[in-house]
């Protein structure tokens, strides 16, 4: 099969799909006008209005999952259990969550203030939305990446403008569509097409959420920041899973082969590198070996693990880290190569893998697993961190409190015990990491700061002016040692404010009632 234009030909045999017309740039701005026209009524319906629309939205396309699970099979060359499993089944589950964290993260937060500081004042913080967002995805989890994003903006109140990669455009596509079947006319879009037409979204949104790569991901920040808009980057991962000698064997050979080899490899939070205590190796990695090698690539209608690599880049990306792999020493156990019409590649183990490589250095995002052995757990953490990534780690052991001991240790955003990377799925919990995998989140109340800004409602009902406005006098010099004293914990300053406070009132009062005398009344 040859490469061709991005998106048009299916990923496991090559034939090709019904084309997807792209939007003309120019006519970005449009589609931000009509989602923009739409927000304010939204925004303003009350909050369990809009959950029930988006969860009549979510179950609507839950309804039509056979719809969606036909797109994905064709984008994606997975099969159809995984295209449900991994994605579209979850879809009013992750709607029902995110419903939970909006109405806990959008309700008012009344402010107690300092009485004395502040006296007669109240203060309520509210959460607007932003605008409309754009949300600019990749073409790993065409729909699920969506989702994730899409629930939280629309639950606060913000209109949605969705950019699918141009090598998966029709799952975005379709969620457009349900959306506009169920939601109020204009307030999702779809904006299709490559880099230059989610560049036009940026210039038009007032929000956005990127996922993807480092190199998009930094261009994204760089002209939010100079637009001064909200961003949100999610980027690449190298994951490490740390396995020490008293794991369960069977147990973590299965996590460990399903959280590699999931959606072939196509995983921002995939294990890539698997850290093995040197005493336990020989026992572990033929083990790890035998069950990756059992895993089957989807060859036309029959059962499989795994789906072929989506697009012929990315085949191209993990057959040059497993030749460098070769060439520098490692040893592949199984897989490494090609296999069926289409872009499928054998799930791969690769043994005796060391920093210097690529299969250990850069994000490979297919099935391939690098196998490096350490002396002891200081060195897995050690190496585990010497990443330019850092989104999810995991360590593997029937000891938990010295598996969370080590867990805590990584520099990740999701540290994981006997486990890994499942919490993608889970609505609640922030997905985020460190360095070069972004500083953004999908997901739970810490993503709310790109959908939303606070604005306090401040109201004073002081009668009085308070005590330390103009005039400056010798009360006011009293009245500010009185305040600090008193933040000391020095009661007896309490005494020193009172006597100045009603002088305080009068002299100010004082300055008022001049300044009405100077200025002409109407
Ligand atoms: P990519 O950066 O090539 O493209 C992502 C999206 O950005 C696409 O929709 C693309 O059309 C758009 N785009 C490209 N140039 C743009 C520009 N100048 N302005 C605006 N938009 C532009 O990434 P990809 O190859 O589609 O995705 C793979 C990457 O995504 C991997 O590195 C993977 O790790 C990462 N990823 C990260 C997460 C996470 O949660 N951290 C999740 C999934 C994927």
């Amino acid at each position: 099969m040859s490469p061709s234009a991005p998106g048009s030909i299916s990923p496991l045999d090559g034939h090709v799909l019904e084309p997807v017309v792209s939007t003309p740039v120019e006519e970005v701005a449009d589609l931000v006008l009509e989602a923009r026209r739409a927000q304010p009524a939204w925004a303003a319906q009350p909050l369990n209005a809009r959950c029930k629309a988006v969860l009549g939205f979510a179950r609507a396309a839950l309804e039509r999952h056979e719809e969606i699970v036909a797109i994905l099979v064709a984008e994606t060359g997975r099969s159809a259990l995984e295209c449900g499993l991994n994605e579209a089944n979850g879809i009013l589950e992750y709607a029902r969550g995110a419903v939970q964290v909006a109405r806990k993260a959008l309700k008012p937060e009344r402010v107690r203030l300092n009485p004395v500081a502040f006296p007669g004042k109240r203060a309520v913080i509210e959460t607007l939305p932003r605008g409309v967002v754009g949300i600019i995805a990749p073409w790993n989890y065409p729909l699920g990446i969506f989702f994730k994003s899409l629930f939280p903006a629309l639950l606060t109140g913000n209109a949605v403008i969705l950019k699918p990669s141009e090598h998966t455009p029709r799952s975005g596509g379709w969620l457009a569509r349900v959306a506009a079947d169920t939601l109020p006319p204009g307030l999702v879009q779809v904006a299709q097409g490559g880099g230059a037409v989610g560049a036009e979204v940026l210039e038009q949104v007032d929000a956005v959420v990127f996922t993807g790569s480092v190199a998009t991901g930094r261009r994204i920040a760089a002209r939010a920041g100079e637009r001064l808009i909200p961003c949100s980057v999610e980027l690449g991962g190298k994951d490490a899973a740390i396995v020490l000698s008293d794991c369960d064997l069977g147990r973590t050979v299965a996590g460990i082969a399903q959280w590699s080899m999931h959606n072939a490899g196509q995983n921002c939070a995939g294990i890539e590198r698997v850290f093995v205590e040197e005493a336990f190796a020989d026992t572990f990695v033929p083990a790890l070996a035998r069950a990756i090698s059992r895993l089957r690539v989807a060859q036309g209608t029959g059962d499989s693990e795994l789906g072929p690599l989506q697009n012929s880049q990315q085949l191209g990306i993990v057959e040059a880290h497993v030749a460098d792999a070769r060439e520098q020493g490692a040893q592949v156990l199984c897989g490494g190569s090609r296999v069926g019409a289409g872009w499928g590649y054998l799930p791969t183990l690769i043994d005796h893998c060391r920093p210097g490589m690529k299969i250990v250095d850069e994000e490979t995002f297919g099935p391939v697993l690098a196998v490096v052995r350490v002396p002891d757990a200081e060195a897995a953490i050690e190496q585990a961190n010497a990443s330019r990534y850092g989104l999810n780690g995991s360590v593997w052991t029937r000891d938990l409190a010295r598996g969370e001991e080590l867990a805590r240790r990584l520099e990740v955003g999701i540290a994981n015990v006997n486990n890994h990377s499942f919490s993608g799925i889970v609505p609640q919990i922030p997905w985020t990491g460190v360095k070069e995998t972004g500083p953004g989140v999908a997901a739970s109340r810490f993503s709310y700061g790109t959908f939303t800004r606070p604005r306090t409602v401040l109201v004073d009902r002081n009668r009085q002016p308070d005590p330390f406005w103009f005039p400056v006098d010798a009360h006011l010099v009293t009245l500010a040692g009185a305040v600090r004293d008193l933040s000391l914990g020095t009661l007896s300053a309490a005494f020193r404010l009172l006597s100045v406070l009603s002088r305080r009132t009068r002299a100010i009062r004082a300055l008022g009632d001049e300044m009405n005398e100077d200025s002409p009344r109407t």
